[in-house]
Order: structure tokens, then sequence, then C-alpha cells
């Protein structure tokens, strides 16, 4: 009965390391939560709560504080929290207009975030990379000497083929192919996982556990800059397609009779929506950058009719475009970031107007549509998110083989 019994004991083993992940992953999510509660959340005994607490406490993977009356009778629960400073992770951004770091500890504790400016235009590879290398140390050096972080992830406004990190096409940067996850490994010498991703896809991730999105199970993200990306998330779950490419809704055909797109086709969503279309149609140069778009909020702030005029323009194709995605996504939630978050109190009422009159009343009905809350930090805090994974996924390759202590706690 030799094999019988091992059989029950690789069961137990897949059940404890279950059982440890939904306990990691509810903290993670929801913030230092009494037992009681880590009891009704997952459904889990008193006893067995007790004691996976005492193994993720004995790793230092969490702590208890003092207990607090929850106004509930009976004796005062401690709160378990997670240990911020264990298993931190690295995570990169390279945007537009600027470069991001920043070190995050499990719940999501932002430890260290920095931004920096980046001159548009075509970098190199080399430079990107010396760049992200030298922030990356700088915020290392912030913390704690001796702290290695779990794993690296990094957001870049690109298609990125994620199994293999190499960004195959990033119009802003003029790459095509270019192995970044491979090269950050080599330059950043941490004997850990590097993983890349597409900003927008990652923007979703952190709307949709920390931002805007909280609570729904069916997103859409919509990330404008000089492009426009989309994240989808599906019953709680990224929607990326096979290569990890889709989401790519800013090339969605909209206007054939419109401009050309810099991926060669014409009127794709991003020629009637993106920062070119609003800076062309309020009068300032297609490629003017950041500057022209902060002028052009700055006129509508002081009620200029051109800048008014422009904004109005785009929240229209914004409507138009999300109205098709209304239908065949059925989002909960749409999330509007970067450009469209600044803009969207002045396109609000347009983008509903459109959604009335172009989408399904069905669909129209359960969607709404409102401004990122992470701002411009989204994506890069997606990335710590993507980075947590497997932490989330198994605690229990953290913590090490079953203790005796554990064994000897649920017998
Ligand atoms: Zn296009």
């Amino acid at each position: 009965m030799q094999g019988g019994r091992e059989e029950v004991g690789q069961r137990s083993e897949t059940v404890r390391r279950a059982n440890l992940s939904a306990i990691v992953r509810e903290l993670h999510l929801r913030g230092p939560l009494s037992r009681s509660e880590l009891v009704a959340r997952t459904g889990l005994t008193r006893s067995t709560i007790r004691a996976l607490i005492v193994e993720l406490a004995a790793g230092d993977l969490v702590a208890e504080e003092a207990a607090v009356r929850l106004g509930t009778p009976g004796r005062p629960s401690p709160l378990v929290r997670l240990n911020a400073d264990t298993g931190v992770v690295l995570a990169l951004e390279i945007a537009i207009d600027s470069l991001a770091v920043a070190i995050v500890g499990p719940g999501g504790v932002v430890h260290e975030l920095e931004r920096v400016d980046r001159p548009r235009g075509h970098s190199s590879l080399e430079d990107v990379v010396a760049d992200l290398v030298e922030l990356a140390n700088r915020a290392r050096s912030r913390r704690p000497a001796g702290e290695m972080p779990s794993r690296v992830a990094v957001a870049v406004a690109a298609i990125v083929s994620r199994t293999d990190g190499i960004v195959r096409f990033a119009p802003n940067l003029g790459w095509v192919d270019v192995p970044l996850g491979d090269r950050l490994i080599e330059a950043l010498a941490l004997p850990v996982p590097v993983e890349v991703d597409n900003e927008s896809d990652l923007g979703a991730l952190a709307e949709f556990r920390r931002g805007a999105a909280r609570g729904a199970d069916d997103v859409l993200y919509v990330h404008g800059e000089v492009g426009v990306g989309g994240g989808i998330i599906v019953d709680g779950r990224p929607l990326d397609g096979i290569g990890g490419y889709g989401g790519e809704i800013g090339h969605m055909p909209v206007n054939p009779a419109g401009r050309p797109c810099r991926c060669g086709s014409i009127g794709c969503w991003e020629t009637e929506v993106g920062e070119g279309a609003l800076l062309v149609l309020a009068g300032y140069p297609l490629d003017g950058g950041r500057e022209a778009v902060d002028q052009v909020l700055a006129d509508a702030a002081a009620g200029r009719p051109a800048a008014l005029a422009a904004i109005d323009t785009v929240g229209r194709w914004l409507g138009i475009g999300l109205a098709g995605l209304v239908n065949i996504l059925n989002p909960r939630r749409v999330v509007l970031g970067g450009l469209f978050s600044r803009i969207h109190p002045l396109v609000a009422d347009r983008v509903d107007e459109s959604l009335d009159r172009f989408a399904l009343a069905a669909p129209r009905r359960l969607v709404s549509v409102v401004p990122s809350t992470l701002g411009m930090d989204a994506p890069l805090l997606g990335a710590a998110e993507m980075a947590f994974e497997p932490l989330l996924a198994d605690p229990a390759a953290w913590l090490g083989p079953r203790s005796a202590l554990t064994q000897l706690v649920s017998a």
C-alpha cells in the first residue's frame, strides 16, 4: 500500500499549496485581515488557517499584529498582514516620455518609485537598458543592503512576445524584434527572472487589482498616448491571445477615409483619438509632443474654442470605438488611462452620448466609463503585480518543504 500512501501524501501537499496560495492572495489583494475574515474569505477551517499562518510566519511571509476589536462579540482577532519586505519585486517601465522604476513589496506596498524624463525619438536598446539599470541600482541603493528582488518585470509601449521577452514592434522606440528581456538580464546581473509585457495589459492588471476597476471582473483598460493600447480582463483573467499580442485596439479600423497610421494601415482608431489627432485638430504640429498636449489642455481650461472643439471631436471618436468594444466584450467597467484620463472630465458627456447612440442597449446599460485612479504609474504597478504572480500562485515554493512543526499542528 506504499503507492496509496504516497498518493495521499501528494494530494495533501497539493491541498496545502493551494490553501497557502489562497491565504497569501487574499492578503495581497485586500490588505491585512483577521483570522476570522480569512476563514470567511477562503472557506478554510479556523484550525487550518491557524496552522498555515504559523507556517507563513516561520517563513517570514506574514506577521500577526496585536488583536483588534472588530465590533463583533467574542475574543478580539489578531490581524494577519504580509511582510512587505519579504519577496519584493523590481518593476521597470519604458514609457513614451519617461522611464520609471519601482520596488514593491507584497500587498502592493511601494517602497521606492522614481520616474525620469526620456527624450522622444529612436533610442537605442543599449541607451534605454543602461538608463534603466542606473535607475534600478539607484532605487536598490536606498533599500536595505543585501535585499534581492524575487523577480523583475518590465512594462513597455510595444507589441511584446512575453515568452521570450522580445519586443516585436515598438514604433516610438523604432524597435523591431529587439531582445529586451535578455539584454536586461545581462545588464541587471541579478540572479532572478526578467519578464517583459505590454504597458496597456499591465495597466489593466493594476487598475483591476488596485485602481479604478477593483471589484469588476470584466474590464477594458484603454491607454491613450501617441498610440492607443488596450488591456482586457475577462472573468478576472487577462485576455491576450495565443501570442500575447491581443488587445491592440488602437489599430481597429474605424475611418477608411482617415489618416495613415504608424502601423502602415489607414484610419486606425488611434489616428482619430491618439495624441497626434488631438494636436492636429487643435492646430498644433502632429509631433508637438508632451508640451503641445499640455498647451492644448491649458487652452481648454482657459475656454479657448479651438482646443475645446478638438477635445470634443476626440471624445466623439473615443465613444464610437468604445461602443464597438462594449458590444464585443460586454465589460463592467472601462478605465481610461494616459491622455484619456487627463481629458476625461471634458469628454465624459461626449463619450456617454456616443455609447448611447452606437452601442447595443443591453451591454451599454451594464458598463461605466471611469478615469484611471493610478494615473501614469498604472503600467509600472501592473508590472509589479505580474512579478508577484509566482509568489501568489505558490507561496509554498518560497517556504520550502513542509516543516515538522506544521505536520505536528495539522495532525
Ligand atoms: Zn494602425
